[in-house]
Order: C-alpha cells, then sequence, then structure tokens
C-alpha cells in the first residue's frame, strides 16, 4: 500500500522482509549477440576452455560486440539491467572485456559511463581487457598482454570510467606472471586491481591467482572454485575479499562449487556472491537464483547469503560509503519482498520474490 503525504511516497510493507537494495559485484552485461548455439556442445560434454580454443566462448562473442554500433549495446544491456533492478539490484559492476582493442574497450566503458548516467541503478565500471586472447594475437599471450600494459591500461585511465582493472588469470588464457604485470601497470595508473582466480585450476605450478591476488592488495579475487588452504590464508591475510560465482559452477556443470563453508569457518573471510551475468558460463540477471545456489551447494546460511549479496558485495566493489546497509548517509536503496523472513528468501527457487525496489529514494519496480 502506498499513499502521498506531503509530497512524499508512504509505503507501508505490511510486515513483509525489507532488505537493503542487493549488489551484483561482478558481471560481464555489455556484449552483442548470445551464445546459445553453444549449448549443445556442452551438453555433449565438450569443456570450456576447449571451446574457447576452437575460436568459440568470449572470441564469438567479441565478434558479435565489435559487429554491434553503441545504441545496440546499450540498449541489449539496459534490456539486463533492468531485469536485474527487477530482481532487487540496485548497484551493479560491470567489466568491459568483450572488446579486446584499445578502441573496442574504451567504447564498452563508454556504454557502461551512459548506462551509470541513464538508468535509475548505481554502476560501477571495471577495464578487462585481459580477458581473452583475440584472434589478432593468437598464439601470442605475452604480446597481447603488451599492449594492454602499454597502451589500454594507459589510455583506459585517461578516459576516467574504469575504477577497476580485471584480469583472467587461469591455464590457457593468462599466467600469473602476464597477470602481474598487468595489474601492476594497474596500480601505476591509479586503477583498484580484482581477478578472476582458480575458476577451473590452479594457475600455475605453485602460484596461484589467489595469491597474486593478495600479493597485488587485490580488493576482490573472483571465482575461487580450485583455490588451495594456502591461497585462501593470504587472502585473509591481506584482506581481499573473495567474491563467489555459483551460477558459473552450475552452467559449468561440472559440480564444483568454491568451498565458502571453509571461507567462512576457518579464514573469516567476508564471502560476496554475485551473478558473474555472461553470454557463455552464466546467462541470468538473478541474484535470487544465486541465492538458491548458494543455499543448496555452497552451503551458506540465510544470513551469509544476504550479507553475500549486500553488505560484503559493497565491500568487494570499494562500494561501501554508499550501499550495502540501510543506514543514515547511504543510498535510499532497499528492496520489500514476497516474504516474511530471510529462510524463505533463499529457499524459494526460480521464482522473482521481489514486491518492490527502491533506488536512491525512488521507486524503479513495484
Ligand atoms: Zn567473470
Amino acid at each position: 500500500v502506498t499513499e502521498t503525504v506531503a509530497g512524499l511516497t508512504r509505503v507501508d510493507a505490511g510486515g513483509a522482509l525489507v532488505t537493503p537494495g542487493l549488489v551484483d559485484p561482478h558481471t560481464h552485461v555489455v556484449y552483442g549477440g548470445n551464445r546459445a548455439a553453444e549449448m549443445k556442445l556442452k551438453q555433449q560434454g565438450v569443456p570450456y576452455l576447449d571451446i574457447l580454443a576452437g575460436g568459440g566462448g568470449i572470441l564469438s562473442t567479441v565478434r558479435a560486440t565489435r559487429a554491434a554500433s553503441d545504441e545496440e549495446l546499450f540498449a541489449a544491456a539496459e534490456v539486463r539491467l533492468l531485469e536485474m533492478a527487477r530482481y532487487g539490484t540496485t548497484t551493479v559492476e560491470i567489466k568491459s572485456g568483450y572488446g579486446l582493442s584499445t578502441a573496442e574497450e574504451l567504447r564498452i566503458l563508454r556504454v557502461i559511463a551512459e548506462l551509470d548516467a541513464r538508468l535509475p541503478i548505481s554502476i560501477v565500471g571495471t577495464f578487462m581487457g585481459a580477458h581473452a586472447v583475440p584472434a589478432e594475437f593468437r598464439g601470442d599471450a605475452d604480446a597481447y598482454a603488451e599492449t594492454v600494459v602499454c597502451e589500454m591500461i594507459p589510455a583506459v585511465a585517461r578516459q576516467g570510467i574504469a575504477r577497476f582493472c580485471d584480469v583472467f588469470c587461469e591455464r590457457g588464457v593468462f599466467t600469473v606472471e602476464q597477470s602481474r604485470r598487468i595489474l601492476e601497470a594497474a596500480s601505476d595508473h591509479g586503477l583498484a586491481r580484482k581477478i578472476h582466480a582458480d575458476e577451473i585450476a590452479v594457475s600455475g605450478d605453485e602460484e596461484s591467482g589467489a595469491g597474486l591476488a593478495a600479493e597485488v592488495g587485490a580488493t576482490s579475487a573472483d571465482h575461487l572454485r580450485a583455490t588451495s588452504d594456502q591461497g585462501l590464508k593470504e587472502l585473509a591475510a591481506n584482506g581481499v575479499s573473495p567474491v563467489l560465482l555459483p551460477a558459473t559452477s552450475f552452467c559449468l556443470g561440472d559440480q564444483r562449487y568454491a568451498r565458502a563453508r571453509v571461507m567462512i569457518d576457518e579464514y573469516d573471510l567476508p564471502v560476496a556472491l554475485a551473478t558473474d551475468d555472461n553470454p557463455g558460463t552464466s546467462p541470468t540477471e538473478s541474484l535470487q537464483l544465486v541465492m538458491a545456489l548458494a543455499t543448496l551447494n555452497l552451503k551458506m546460511s540465510p544470513e551469509e547469503i544476504l550479507a553475500g549479496i549486500t553488505v560484503n558485495a559493497a565491500r568487494a566493489i570499494s562500494r561501501e560509503r554508499d550501499a550495502g546497509t540501510l543506514e543514515l548517509g547511504k543510498r535510499g536503496d532497499l528492496v520489500i519482498w514476497r516474504a516474511y523472513d530471510l529462510d524463505m528468501l533463499s529457499y524459494r527457487l526460480g521464482v522473482n520474490q521481489a514486491s518492490m525496489v527502491v533506488a536512491a529514494g525512488v521507486i524503479i519496480a513495484n
């Protein structure tokens, strides 16, 4: 029930659960095309890194993204972001990374800035030129990493849209050494650091993506499906936020989930959760799906899950000053749920339980 009192909207939530607006700290929502056709390969059991090596995966999205106009990229991302808002998300991190050339990466970041300016939700931009090695550099990841370091990072810093620089540190993508060089250059140019770490395998023989995140003082290390206890200990000792992406594990279909219980129980890590919304390995806008998967597969409690998509998620993108809790001085972001307690919220599966979403004091979904 809503009524207008002295020019302000008063909402009676009728005793329903109210939470802070949700924060999705890891997405790739600006891209062209889709990868529905890859589902057949996945059903046949072709591994993701094989699809990538065959010119599919990220590289097919790179072709479709380069072919799309600015308006097309904006319109497709807008649909996804408004869907997120309907599911309760009011703050979103978006990575570039489907351009893989200086001009195309800068163009995607411009689209991200435009989305932030024109949509009611709050957006944090991340430069991820090191998302894959583009076809032009096939077989020469070193030369491409050099381009990221010498050409892209300085241009991205001058453009001023991106707050973070992220790297896909993974066997068959970028090595720990290449990732280190890229993240050090990012730091020199004033960008905070993030890493896609240990998603499929621990990256090196002795070194891991998590270890590198700790070493370079990254704000977050994301995925962490294959991270050892040593890697988790280093994350904790260096204040790196773990961001877990259970919808990606679900889509990869290998039953391998990050060890959230160990992270929380043994290392007291502030576990954050995200959709990883992307066309290949997690085509979903719903943090509510992520909540259900975190319940079933990460064995997190309803309270831990709520923290993971609010306060811990805000911390993972350095937005703790204006998002993640309901407090004076923060943006007025909140969700009224079709639920009366947290247990109900993380138990239901595949339906939208948000009944009203408010961003910066304005009702954006009802
Ligand atoms: Zn990702």
